[in-house]
């Protein structure tokens, strides 16, 4: 049996040390979606110390899987210590390495798409998540809103490099025209698509 209790934990852990884990209300839209989908297969780009793959394996169907990516080893040995000690090995495969490099090797089609790792990168990812996607598939996105910048007029701070490109996300996401896409502005800012028709590059 899993033990999700050790969640509380995590979290504090995650918080009190500045990991950028979701933050509660993001969480709770998320799994409130997972756990009408029950999805079979979910990727995420993101894995942090795994504390949102352990909260999203208590809503995969029978014989489900995660496969999460993350780019800092010291976080990947993190992740993978949180994991069994919850118990949910046998639902999560952390894959260690920067996603870029790693997701053209992928070829199985996910449920579900969890982008949250480097905001510079989300187009990147994106297109990666529509070719992994199937139809009735959904690609969500965390922290497209980062703290508020995204709409906001001033634009002179230190940022603005990945504040334009989470922009160009924003507005490549609500114009792709096999996806219907909504922004939600809870937590940090969440894009939320499901895939309705084949993709045409
Ligand atoms: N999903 C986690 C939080 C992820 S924080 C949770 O909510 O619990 C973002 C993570 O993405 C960080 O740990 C960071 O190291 C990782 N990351 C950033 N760029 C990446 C990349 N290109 N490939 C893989 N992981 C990346
Ligand atoms: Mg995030």
């Amino acid at each position: 049996m899993a033990n999700y209790e050790l969640l509380k934990d995590i979290e504090k852990y995650g918080r009190e040390n500045k990991i950028p884990i979701l933050l509660d209300d993001s969480l709770e839209y998320i799994t409130g979606l997972l756990e009408k989908i029950k999805p079979h297969r979910v990727l995420e780009i993101g894995t942090a110390i795994g504390f949102s793959a352990i909260n999203f394996s208590k809503y995969l169907d029978e014989g489900g899987r995660i496969d999460t990516i993350e780019i800092e080893s010291l976080r990947v040995q993190q992740a993978i210590e949180n994991i069994e000690k919850v118990g949910v090995q046998d639902k999560i495969r952390v894959l260690e390495g920067d996603a870029l490099d790693i997701l053209p090797y992928l070829t199985e089609k996910y449920d579900v798409i969890f982008i949250d790792a480097s905001k510079g990168k989300y187009l990147e990812f994106f297109e990666h998540a529509l070719r992994l996607s199937p139809v009735g598939g959904w690609i969500i996105a965390d922290n497209v809103l980062y703290k508020g910048m995204v709409l906001s007029d001033y634009n002179k701070h230190k940022q603005r490099t990945a504040v334009n490109k989470l922009r160009s996300f924003i507005d490549v996401v609500m114009e792709t025209e096999c996806l219907n896409s909504e922004l939600v502005d809870i937590g940090d800012g969440l894009t939320i698509s499901k895939k309705i028709k084949e993709w045409e590059k």
